[in-house]
């Protein structure tokens, strides 16, 4: 078997038993898991590792982001359950592991702490350079950034041989991918633990070089931009965009939509990082991306973005 595939796991009722020595040792390892970051990300990495038989514990800047995290959560699950993928009683066990610390540094007995907040490379490194030296003696540190080095984020910890990128999809109860990013200095003990964890997670990974945006955004983001000059060109309206990519290349969402989806702040800072990182023009964020996130039009989380999503159905802003 490929070294770096993880197998299926067997779901039972919301919990995952794990197939492999990497699996079980995660399971042995690993009782709780920090949570910087209550935001749309925080928010689904918590639904599912809660409900793989974690305590999870949250961290953010304001006690509403938690809130609302919750008051998702608890929508999210309903449908899980509605559609008999869970039962209620998992729902609400997996519920009542989920908990909040008002500071970061309160997360320091966690066996795992992942990284979800903004995209922002000055945020994450304050982030880590503060916590790390508090975090308890053997534990993991990830990170869920979609771009920025993994190996610039351990240098500011004290163990950046126990910190690996561990990058989710969204919305991640649905989507089966998270890759794993190891830094330069991420040793195979980190590595095995962490892919042992994603494999109790019922999620499969994919293992990326520790390049700007790894794999998947590397691809993906600059499709999005594109889809953004098209329309800053005039090429063609929002619409047309979306559904010429819907209807012609058979993507589930149109590029504008799925961009929305992101958080155009997201997107932004991605392009940035690749635009520096590779110091290529062919990465160069489109002006109206730029504009769109200076007049906090952020997409979905702030009911505008390509859409406006303030009404009964999505209206497109040009
Ligand atoms: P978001 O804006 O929804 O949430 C970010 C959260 O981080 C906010 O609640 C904010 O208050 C919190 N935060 C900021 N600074 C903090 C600090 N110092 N301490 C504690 N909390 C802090 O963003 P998101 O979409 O959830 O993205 C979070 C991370 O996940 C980013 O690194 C992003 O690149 C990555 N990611 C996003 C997606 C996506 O589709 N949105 C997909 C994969 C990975």
């Amino acid at each position: 078997m490929d070294k770096n595939a993880s197998p299926k796991s067997t779901v039972t009722g919301g919990l995952t038993t794990p197939q492999t020595d990497d699996g079980r040792r995660a399971r042995e390892q690993i009782k709780s898991v920090g949570i910087i970051g209550a935001g749309q990300m925080g928010t689904g990495i918590a639904h599912v590792v809660s409900l793989s038989g974690y305590d999870v514990v949250m961290a953010d800047l304001a006690r509403d982001r938690f809130d609302a995290a919750m008051a998702a959560t608890d929508k999210n699950m309903a449908r899980q359950v509605a559609k008999g993928r869970i039962t209620e009683a998992d729902k609400a066990t997996a519920m009542k592991r989920i908990g909040y610390v008002a500071k970061v540094d309160d997360l320091a007995s966690c066996d795992l702490v992942i990284e979800a907040a903004t995209e922002n490379e000055a945020v994450k490194k304050k982030i880590f350079a503060d916590f790390a030296p508090k975090l308890k003696k053997g534990a993991l540190l990830a990170s869920n950034t979609s771009s920025i080095s993994i190996t610039r984020l351990a240098a500011c910890t004290d163990r950046p041989e126990a910190f690996i990128g561990m990058h989710f999809m969204n919305p991640v109860p649905v989507m089966e991918l998270v890759e794993l990013i190891r830094g330069i200095a991420t040793d195979d003990v980190t590595f095995s633990l962490a892919r042992g964890f994603v494999e109790t997670l019922g999620k499969t990974i994919a293992v990326s070089e520790d390049f700007p945006a790894f794999i998947v955004n590397r691809i993906l983001l600059p499709m999005i931009n594109e889809a953004v000059y098209t329309l800053y060109e005039g090429v063609g309206t929002v619409e047309a965009i979306d559904k010429a990519m819907r209807l012609g290349a058979n993507h589930p969402m149109g590029p504008l939509e799925l961009a929305d989806f992101i958080g155009l702040d997201t997107c932004l800072s991605v392009m940035q990082v690749l635009y520096e990182g590779l110091a290529d023009s062919k990465y160069r964020p489109c002006p109206l991306l730029v504009k769109y996130v200076e007049a906090g039009w952020l997409g979905k989380k702030t009911k505008r973005g390509f859409y406006d999503y303030r009404g009964e159905k999505p209206v497109p802003t040009r």
